[in-house]
């Protein structure tokens, strides 16, 4: 089967490519070995040398790369160019900074010099959604690649020219042929690369299902994985939030990336005291945003995915409805050509109605009062996920509260979550393992090797 950019604004085809032959694929594993026995001695100067002009590339090329994202996956083109300027950011934080995160730490101890070495590991395979096409792959490939590690994308089926794209920037940046490579394969031939001897670890980010299989997979081979899978995440309205704010970062923390973000904010916890004033003011925000073509400037919302995904989220909220839910706003697909979907807030919602049990992928908001924090805190925790989370409140017993009772791998007081170099990214839960970014991040994939010197 040809991987297609189907152009989720007008639902037409816009490119196809042949999947990569087994005998192409052999091709990529083999260079990638090759490549890792002498890119792994090369020097932190050298691989920041190319980090920074793939930075450079990706910063003079933004309004091209930008288009592509917007017409493989519809977000908006200021939100396509801010990715790809994110992606130079990062790529610059990690060449200035991986010598130093991956430093010996010398251990003191009385049997002799001791210390911790950090090695790469070899060839790592990432498995890769369409919602952030380009950030997700660079927050895996700088620290990995700037480790003396080398990387094998199998990125998601709809957004090959963002797949092929990376792969390009990387190597007319200067890094040596099969440090970067992309396999053009399907979701089926994953395990096998997997088990493929060259490859030495997988990281996963995706849905729980696909989470399920690489890491079956990975346990298989007894290979190395990172999942940073899918999350729910509960924004926290307290008696002492500024209110003004928290209703203008909820409607974005809602409907970023047209509301398809594993970090959105996707249940809105209101404690009563405020709920009469937080809800119409945000329900009123929601409804006022623009839903078009994602070219346009003006727009704020642009079409779901695919059709597929639409079909998704119309049936979660149909489902919420049928049993009780009142749909404040929105709740239609809209007519038309394209996958576009009213942004939408639910109220009287709960357990057992699909909008609040599962993560909903669209501009779609489930909104549950709470009678203080203590219930805020217990309806928060109440999810299967623990990616990120987001509290509203200027009172510094309720932020310290929050900041150990949640549930989650992150917690963002009077901010939006957001993924950043310097802050370590992941979950807990149903939401995966292992972490992203950070100094975290860039010793997933390496050797701590313990070493003394008697
Ligand atoms: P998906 O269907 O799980 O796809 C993600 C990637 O996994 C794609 O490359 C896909 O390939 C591949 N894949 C799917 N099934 C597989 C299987 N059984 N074995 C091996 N690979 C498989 O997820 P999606 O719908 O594209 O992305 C949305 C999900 O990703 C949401 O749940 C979202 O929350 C999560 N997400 C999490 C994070 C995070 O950092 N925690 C960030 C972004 C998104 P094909 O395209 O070929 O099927």
């Amino acid at each position: 089967m040809a991987f297609t950019t189907l152009n989720p604004a007008t639902g037409k085809v816009e490119a196809e490519f042949e999947p990569h032959a087994p005998a192409q694929i052999e091709e990529r594993l083999a260079l990638a070995a090759r490549t890792f026995s002498s890119y792994r001695s090369t020097s932190f100067s050298d691989r920041a040398g190319w980090m920074r002009a793939a930075a450079d590339l990706y910063d003079a090329e933004q309004p091209d790369i930008a288009r592509v994202l917007t017409t493989e996956m519809g977000k908006t083109f200021a939100a396509a160019k801010g990715e790809v300027a994110k992606c130079a950011m990062c790529l610059r934080w990690y060449a200035d900074r991986a010598e130093a995160l991956l430093a010996d730490e010398m251990v003191e101890s009385p049997a002799g010099r001791s210390f911790v070495r950090y090695q790469p590991l070899g060839p790592v395979l990432a498995v890769m959604p369409w919602n952030f096409p380009l950030w997700q792959v660079v927050r895996f490939a700088a620290p990995a690649l700037m480790a003396g590690n080398v990387g094998l994308l199998k990125h998601a089926s709809n957004v090959p020219q963002s797949a092929l794209l990376i792969e390009d920037l990387f190597r007319r940046a200067g890094f040596p042929d099969g440090a970067f490579s992309t396999l053009l394969v399907s979701a089926a031939e994953v395990a096998k690369i997997i088990e493929d001897d060259r490859v030495v670890a997988v990281t996963l980010t995706g849905s729980g299902a696909a989470g399920r299989s690489v890491a079956a997979a990975a346990g298989a081979a007894l290979k190395k994985c990172v999942l940073e899978l899918g999350g729910s995440d509960p924004f926290l309205v307290l008696s002492s939030a500024d209110l003004d704010r928290a209703v203008d970062v909820a409607v974005q923390a809602r409907v970023q990336n047209n509301g398809q973000s594993c970090i959105a904010a996707k249940r809105f916890v209101v404690v009563d005291a405020v709920a009469g004033e937080f809800v119409p003011r945000f329900a009123d925000a929601m409804a006022a945003l623009s839903v078009g073509d994602p070219f346009d400037s003006a727009t704020d919302v642009g079409p779901l995915v695919s059709e597929a995904q639409r079909t998704e989220v119309a049936a979660q909220v149909d489902d919420a409805r049928a049993k009780g839910a009142v749909v404040v706003c929105g709740g239609e697909t809209l007519p038309g050509d394209g996958w576009y979907y009213q942004p939408t807030v639910l109220t009287e919602v709960g357990p057992g109605m699909r909008a609040y049990d599962e993560e909903v992928f669209g501009p779609v908001a489930v909104v549950e009062p709470v009678a203080d924090l203590d219930e805020a805190i217990r309806v928060a925790n109440r999810t299967s996920f623990g990616l990120g989370s987001s509290v509203w409140t200027r009172d510094p017993e309720e932020q310290r509260r929050c900041i150990e009772e949640l549930a989650a791998g992150m917690v963002f007081v009077n901010a939006m979550v957001a993924s950043t170099p310097e802050l370590p990214f992941g979950g807990i839960k149903r939401s995966g393992f292992g972490r992203e970014l950070s100094n975290l991040g860039i010793k997933e994939f390496c050797n701590a090797k313990a070493v003394r010197v008697a």
